[in-house]
């Protein structure tokens, strides 16, 4: 049975797995260590798959409550970004020694969205996750939460697993949750609740069944319907599932009908090219010769410094830029790796020559391809 997509998970390669604060806790006495062995040896087994993972994970704040000793999750902000930052340490020590055991690198990164909104950071987050999951060690990601409160009020790190669903270009964006997924009622009020065994990302008539199901606020069933809708921007499908469910990831990459699919309705490289051209502000333009063109053009390749001429404006890193032919028409816009002045020192010459020209190599490519649009 193919079930609106399931099938298609099977072949999924890169997943973002998210866990959720209520189910990494012990009733509010510390960490679920046990818990959390169980899933990383479910890890364990989708790399040997050929599954790229990575986690997103909540939890610091419960478990820095924990070390403190309070009993009661205060209100004031400034003192949960102080419980994050106590239980950040635990939450990684317990990833690190579990993956450990299976001689598996992890790696602790910490986030805001406006990381992930600002071009040139998002580029750099980009590039160090991309090395990372290159390097096989699972990246463990959390919000920033010293310096950013989003997902202290809102979100118990929904919207930031969507962003990075967005910034890793995973097939698929795993949320798991105390919960079995998505009902169009609130099941313990509503013997006549119906599950939603698959629907399609951000669909509007989605967010009032949880809206029904009273989970509005932080990390409930709206923030995740929005992180699945965030997600499908980059072309990802996301599953909403228990994260108690025995064996459940193995059981989601086996195809098995289990949680909620949310799947995205374009494919990947289409919804990439639509989230690039709403970022259409052209900060500058290069110019390129007849060869650059051509393997641009019809070998979908990156655009590396030799084959540019020209460079006009003043853009930064991460901006967009617009590539011309050498008549000066406009064929082409992407992200590009250096700034204006970088650019300029670079061009015309092999990307191998940009450590002594520039004394550091941020990427081989001026604009790599998956950053760049034919117009
Ligand atoms: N980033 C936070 C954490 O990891 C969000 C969860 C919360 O606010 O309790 O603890």
């Amino acid at each position: 049975m193919t079930d609106g997509g399931r099938n298609k998970l099977k072949d999924s390669r890169r997943w973002v797995v998210k866990i959720g604060s209520a189910l990494l806790t012990n009733d509010g006495c510390g960490l679920n260590r046990a818990a959390i062995e169980g899933w990383i040896a479910q890890i364990m087994q989708l790399k040997g798959r050929g599954i790229d993972v990575v986690l997103v994970s909540s939890g610091a704040v419960a478990e820095g409550l924990t070390r403190l000793g309070m009993k009661r999750r205060p209100q004031a902000i400034h003192e949960l970004q102080a419980a994050a930052a106590v239980g950040q340490m635990g939450l990684i020590q317990t990833y690190e020694t579990g993956f450990q055991k299976y001689g598996m690198h992890t790696a602790q990164i910490l986030l805001t969205h406006e990381d992930i909104a600002d071009r040139r950071r998002y580029l750099n987050a980009r590039s160090t996750l991309r090395a990372l999951v290159e390097l096989n060690v699972v990246p463990v990601i959390n919000e920033n939460d010293t310096v950013a409160t989003e997902e202290i009020r809102f979100g118990d790190n929904d919207s930031l697993a969507g962003l990075v669903a967005n910034l890793v270009e995973a097939d698929l964006l795993v949320i798991l949750t105390d919960q079995q997924g998505l009902y169009d009622a609130d099941p313990g009020r509503n013997d006549q609740a119906s599950f939603i065994s698959s629907a399609r990302a951000g669909d509007p008539a989605l967010e009032g069944y949880a809206g029904a199901a009273g989970a509005l606020g932080r990390g409930g069933m709206l923030t995740k319907l929005r992180a699945a809708a965030t997600a499908a921007k980059s072309g990802t499908d996301t599953v909403i599932a228990h994260g108690r469910a025995e064996n459940i990831l193995l059981r989601i990459a086996d195809g098995e009908t289990i949680g909620t699919l949310l799947h995205a309705a374009e494919m990947p490289l289409a919804a990439r090219k639509q989230w690039l051209a709403g970022h259409n502000h052209v900060r500058g333009s290069l110019t390129l010769d007849q060869g650059a063109v051509r393997v641009l053009r019809e070998q979908g390749k990156s655009l590396l410094a030799v084959g540019v001429t020209a460079v006009e404006g003043n853009f930064k890193r991460g901006e967009i830029v617009r590539c011309l032919d050498p008549e000066g028409r406009a064929f082409a816009h992407g992200l590009v790796n250096y700034n204006a002045e970088e650019t300029r020192r670079i061009m015309g010459q092999s990307s191998d020559r940009i450590p002594a020209l520039l004394g550091y190599v941020d990427e081989p490519e001026l604009i790599h391809r998956d950053n760049l649009i034919l117009l």
